[in-house]
């Protein structure tokens, strides 16, 4: 109608004026009219994919744990275990109801997100991308390996002297050397490597073997360092086992038939029940790689020569592993 009267314009007025405004007010009423509709349909179209957007959150959140599309995680806490920082060392966040989060940033494997209280915490993107039921490694390249080393914080571990208070002399700064060095070796042949700790910390027993059953990993090293109850009585590494049903003890054959190049003596594979072995249904070993309290052995094991020996034995040990194995 009112398209119509702008074509046809009406002739009624009495003045020119008079015509010049009716025509000014019907352009105005046009282009309001004309942005109304815009509008109209602007926002039929935001309406449209709104509802379409919250369909699929509601859908794909259904399965907890699993990755939105948009890089929101869903993380369910009997599943998901959320921690202060990006790594087993740091203490547990008490979550008790599944919340969703942006992830916020990605660093070494572990995912930092928002918590309902608008705290930040980090969660470990295998449990919280729900691929713990991963299938087993069948080469060193996609393996997940715990690397565990012996004691640390308060717990020195044997001694090289009892009267020595330094932690040069202490059993725990030597197993977490290794335990680096042998991490990042196995980082360069492109497997997953998680340490108990990475620092000089204490790390509860338990807590340990829990890391590797958390993950599925599909090699579990724990490093040590023996003692003799007097000095200068033992001499030499050893490989245990635990389990027989598991591959442990492949695991620690494997290994340890890479230690005769050691200017150690190689006591060879042995069967102990260590709390990190017998609580551990992965293939789990553990290392005693020389005696702290035996100078000739302490030599070695403060030597990063030797260090850097016993690293690429561990190496080519599980890639020899995974060899027989699979
Ligand atoms: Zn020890």
């Amino acid at each position: 109608m009112l398209f119509q009267s702008t074509s046809s314009p009406p002739c009624l007025c009495g003045s020119f004026n008079s015509l010049i405004k009716f025509v000014t007010a019907e352009v105005i009423i046009i282009k309001t009219l004309r942005h109304s509709r815009l509008a109209i349909l602007t926002v039929l179209i935001v309406i449209v994919l709104t509802i379409a957007l919250v369909f699929k959150l509601t859908n794909s959140g259904t399965q907890s744990g699993s990755l939105f599309s948009s890089g929101e995680l869903s993380i369910n806490p009997s599943k998901v275990t959320v921690r202060k920082g990006p790594g087993l060392d740091y203490s547990k966040v008490k979550v008790t109801k599944t919340f969703q989060s942006q992830i916020l940033q990605k660093r070494n494997g572990w995912l930092k997100v928002r918590l309902a209280n608008n705290k930040t915490a980090w969660v470990p993107s295998w449990q919280a991308e729900n691929k713990v039921a991963k299938t087993a490694a069948t080469k060193l390249s996609n393996a997940t390996i715990v690397i565990d080393a012996g004691h640390g914080g308060n717990d020195s571990g044997a001694l090289y002297d009892e009267s020595e208070t330094s932690s040069y002399y202490m059993e725990k700064n030597y197993t977490l050397k290794l335990a680096k060095l042998v991490a990042k070796e196995l980082r360069a042949r492109g497997a997953r490597v998680i340490l108990t700790r990475d620092n000089d910390r204490y790390v509860d027993l338990k807590s340990r073997p829990e890391t590797a059953e958390s993950i599925h990993a599909d090699a579990f090293i724990s490093f040590h360092f023996d003692s003799s109850p007097y000095a200068n009585e033992g001499t030499g590494v050893t490989t245990y086992y635990y389990h027989k049903g598991n591959n442990s003890k492949k695991l620690a054959s494997a290994i340890n038939s890479q230690f005769n190049n050691l200017p150690l003596r190689n006591n060879g594979v042995d069967f102990s029940d260590f709390l990190v072995l017998h609580d551990n249904t992965r293939p789990a070993i553990l290392c005693e790689m020389g005696y702290i309290n035996t100078d000739q052995d302490f030599k070695q094991i403060t030597s990063s020569t030797y260090r850097t020996k016993v690293a690429k034995d561990i190496v080519n040990g599980l890639d020899k592993y995974f060899k027989e194995v699979n």
